[in-house]
């Protein structure tokens, strides 16, 4: 015997399965009730672009470097796998010139070239929303408040919100330089790891997690002697709108993230239940000067992006958000030709119960095993006698096994109401379900 081939999902990316999935479509909607609240729309965006767009992340990041899927299609251009949002919703800013302020979500699927691990994919699933066309701190807290409205939907409770600000493009490349100035002056105190950064990253060293490392930055150049009045003032404001809305905060100046468009305010959401190195759940800032990187006006524009694995990994760790119930309420058992289990799943369904049978004539014990294992609240049972008398077997499975005889007319609103008086069973509401 030949032995046949077989595949397996590629290294850095999974399928999801219907359980899962179902609560990952809960959390997108979650995110969705939240985004639209605040009057941000839907935006979809191509899952491959020109590499030029992700090209203006900066050419420091290992995003670009070594991360970017890309390649050359069979026209000759160079293209690249979205490794994230931000760019291409600037890049669909500057192609269509809608009226700002332009405030979108988005979600889906996002792909780097990185070492998997629990929560660092190849492949991985974004939820994220960016706000184009004010400068104004209130945007700012607007956007964080979304993030933090999100988490609070889910449940999850041990999370941190870090702030910092960067001030602006031109505090951003004098400190750049003043860091890397002294990062070299100090270079034999550095961590190996860090020292490779000091030329193409040096702020990345500022939240090495290397104490030599720390030392010699915090004893070096700090970004507050850099920043301007009006610099202050806009991250004073910020702070000002976090504490009016109740979401707790602290400054955390070693706060940089790792794509170089940032300016003013940084913000991360991390997990205290996950582990270090993939500790972040969500992560944001403003860029204003992206929008004119990709050919536009001068621009601002702020933004985050929350990773849905890392979410969920969160929600098992606090033992928070289960999966929505997607099992079937009803179960058909139909011993006779099957035609009773169609026509009445079909008339379940029509009244919004999720209904669900066996195929292929099995006999009533195997039928009877599937209703069990299905998790379903009711069976209905038809055997030639019921078909014969017009009526339906109705039989609770989960609690007291009582069975009653309804005529097959009235069999739809008894059990309508048999669900409704069981507690265990819900029919999954609209914000559950997508
Ligand atoms: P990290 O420092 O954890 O690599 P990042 O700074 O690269 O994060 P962003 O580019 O800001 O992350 O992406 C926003 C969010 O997307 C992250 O906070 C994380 O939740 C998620 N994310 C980023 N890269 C991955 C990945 N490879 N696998 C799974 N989730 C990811
Ligand atoms: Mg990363």
């Amino acid at each position: 015997m030949t032995k046949k081939n077989t595949f397996q999902t590629p290294i850095g990316t999974r399928d999801v399965e219907p359980a899962d999935a179902a609560r990952w479509q809960a959390l997108i909607s979650a995110f969705q009730n939240e985004a639209e609240l605040a009057g941000y729309g839907l935006l979809h965006t191509p899952i491959f672009e020109d590499l030029g767009v992700f090209r203006r992340l900066g050419e420091g990041t290992d995003v670009v470097t070594k991360e970017m899927y890309d390649f050359v299609d069979k026209g000759g251009r160079t293209m690249a796998l979205r490794p994230e949002g931000t760019a291409a919703v600037c890049r669909s800013f500057v192609q269509h010139r809608p009226p700002t302020p332009w405030k979108v979500w988005y979600h889906g699927p996002f792909f780097r070239y990185e070492s998997p691990q629990a929560g660092r994919q190849r492949q991985f699933s974004q939820l994220g929303i960016e706000a184009i066309g004010s400068a104004d701190p209130d945007v700012d807290v607007e956007i964080i408040a979304v993030a933090a409205k999100v988490l609070e939907a889910v449940g999850l409770k041990r999370v941190l919100l870090l702030i910092n600000t960067m001030g602006d493009a031109d505090t951003r490349v004098a400190y750049t330089a003043a860091v890397r100035d002294h990062l070299k002056a100090n270079i034999t105190e550095l961590d190996a790891s860090d020292r490779v950064r000091v030329d193409d990253h040096p702020l990345r060293v500022l939240d090495s997690k290397h104490m030599s490392s720390r030392d010699v930055t915090t004893r070096g150049p700090q970004l507050r002697d850099f920043l301007s009045a009006a610099a202050i003032s806009h991250f004073e404001r910020v702070q000002t709108g976090l504490g009016a809305l109740g979401i707790a905060f602290a400054i955390e100046p070693r706060l940089v993230r790792g794509l170089d468009y940032y300016t003013h305010t940084l913000f991360e959401f991390q997990a205290s239940a996950l582990d270090g190195a993939q500790n972040t759940l969500c992560g944001g800032g403003r860029y204003d000067g992206l929008v004119e990187e990709l050919g536009g006006p001068d621009t601002p524009g702020i933004g985050f992006a929350m990773g849905i694995e890392r979410m969920l990994l969160a929600c098992d760790a606090e033992r928070t958000y289960p999966a929505p119930d997607i099992r079937p309420q009803v179960w058909v058992i139909d011993v006779t030709d099957g035609t009773s289990a169609r026509d009445l799943t079909h008339q379940l369904r029509a009244s919004g119960h999720r209904a669900d049978r066996s195929f292929d004539g099995r006999s009533m014990r195997s039928q009877m095993k599937a209703a069990d294992r299905s998790g379903a609240v009711v069976a209905l049972i038809v055997g030639d006698s019921e078909l014969a008398d017009g009526t339906v077997a109705v039989r609770r499975l989960r609690e007291s096994a009582d069975q009653a005889i309804i005529a097959r007319t009235d069999v739809v609103a008894h059990v309508a109401q048999v669900l409704a008086e069981s507690p265990a069973i819900s029919t999954p509401k609209d914000e559950d379900i997508q």
